[in-house]
């Protein structure tokens, strides 16, 4: 392809989707593209946006429908980062906890995850700063940590993701977000420009960050000394929680719609160094939509509104809503994203007709 020709980065062409995403439906990319470095992503973010060609990130697929049209080349590329660089990752073992580090300035370690910064930069912090790749699977992040007696990831055991698409859709569930556990976020905007946004400067809310930049190279986050053997259990307790609520071995891309109404935790930069939850859930397991029961936010979580039209079980063609979890919706052998589509229609209208409230979809739809 003319736009990669010169520029040495990996990529092949009419690539299926549908062995990419965990719906596992939809059609071809033109390009998918793998850099193996941020100084081969920079050069081609910038090439793509300089002749006006659409990039789409893709993580682990746990949140998308691609279409059955796919993603071809007069709609845009794909960009996986795979490669073993963004599948980095860095405990930090042996490094001094508690310290004060430099913040990096804009631009810096372009090549690298980004130095570790060391401390919160003002008192509280005792955690270690944990260095991972976008590209890094945010399930064995969670095993791998809790092994190393870190705590701060538990709560999202049993979340299929990568670590740059988790933070990107602020992904969590009945225990907490991601972004609870967010330092600093290293990023790439269009034009290829590296750089980093720190706690202070985010802001984590229900399924969202205001990050806005197309690429998340990397994520520190802060994590505590605890018992290990506490913490795997812990694992296992959030992991079977979870498998006892949703269709965990489905094909799905996990909740279908956000709970309307719910806003849920705000993480933001606290003066004091130390995250800052405000949070209206007094405890935990409550408010999420990925258990199906209202919360103390007062939010409607979107499963019920849809058990309570009567839907589950509804189907079209290969794509069906579960009936285990009313906000998931699967699909059986042959389905088309078209099915998943229709459903997911038939579920926005008839939700709304009953109770005259518009359902948002959480999953994201290529192109
Ligand atoms: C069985 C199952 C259970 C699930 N349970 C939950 C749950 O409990 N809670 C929850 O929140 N979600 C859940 N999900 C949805 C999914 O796990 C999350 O949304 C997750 O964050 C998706 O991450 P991903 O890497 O797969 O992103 P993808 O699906 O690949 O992409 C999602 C979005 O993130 C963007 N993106 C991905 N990587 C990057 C990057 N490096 N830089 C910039 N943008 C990027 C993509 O462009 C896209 O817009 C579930 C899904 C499944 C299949």
């Amino acid at each position: 392809m003319d736009l990669l020709s010169d520029l040495h980065v990996r990529y092949e062409v009419d690539v299926p989707l549908a062995g990419l995403t965990w719906y596992g439906v939809g059609g071809k990319a033109g390009v998918v593209a793998h850099p193996s470095s941020v100084q081969q992503l920079s050069a081609l973010a910038s090439r793509c946006h300089e002749a006006g060609v659409r990039v789409y990130v893709l993580g682990s697929g746990a949140n998308l429908l691609v279409s059955d049209e796919g993603v071809p080349v007069e709609k845009g590329i794909v960009i996986k980062l795979d490669e073993a660089f963004f599948k980095r990752v860095d405990f930090g073992d042996g490094e001094p906890v508690g310290g004060v580090g430099a913040k990096p300035q804009a631009g810096e370690d372009p090549e690298g995850l980004g130095k570790r910064s060391e401390g919160g930069g003002g008192g509280g912090n005792v955690g270690g700063g944990v260095m991972v790749g976008a590209g890094f699977d945010l399930m064995k992040l969670v095993l791998e940590t809790a092994k190393r007696g870190l705590e701060g990831l538990q709560h999202m055991a049993g979340i299929p993701a990568s670590v740059g698409g988790a933070v990107r859709m602020n992904a969590g569930g009945a225990f907490g977000e991601i972004g609870t556990a967010v330092k600093r976020v290293q990023v790439m905007d269009d034009r290829g420009h590296v750089y980093y946004r720190d706690r202070d400067d985010l802001v984590f809310s229900y399924r969202h960050t205001n990050i806005v930049a197309r690429y998340i190279l990397s994520v520190e986050f802060e994590l505590y000394p605890d018992d290990a053997d506490a913490l795997m259990k812990r694992v296992r307790e959030v992991f079977m929680y979870k498998k006892n609520s949703q269709p965990m071995g489905e094909n799905s891309a996990g909740c279908a719609f956000k709970n309307p109404g719910q806003s849920m935790t705000t993480v933001k930069g606290a003066e004091a160094g130390g995250a800052e939850r405000t949070d209206d859930r007094e405890e935990e397991g409550d408010g999420e939509d990925d258990d199906g029961r209202a919360g103390a936010s007062g939010a409607m979580p979107a499963g019920k509104l849809i058990d309570e039209a009567g839907l589950k079980g509804y189907r079209v063609g290969g794509a069906e809503v579960s009936k285990l979890h009313a906000n998931f919706i699967y699909t059986h052998p042959g389905c088309k994203a078209s099915d998943v589509l229709a459903v997911m229609t038939h579920v926005q209208e008839t939700v709304l007709a009953k109770t005259g409230i518009a359902l948002e979809r959480e999953v994201v739809v290529w192109p």
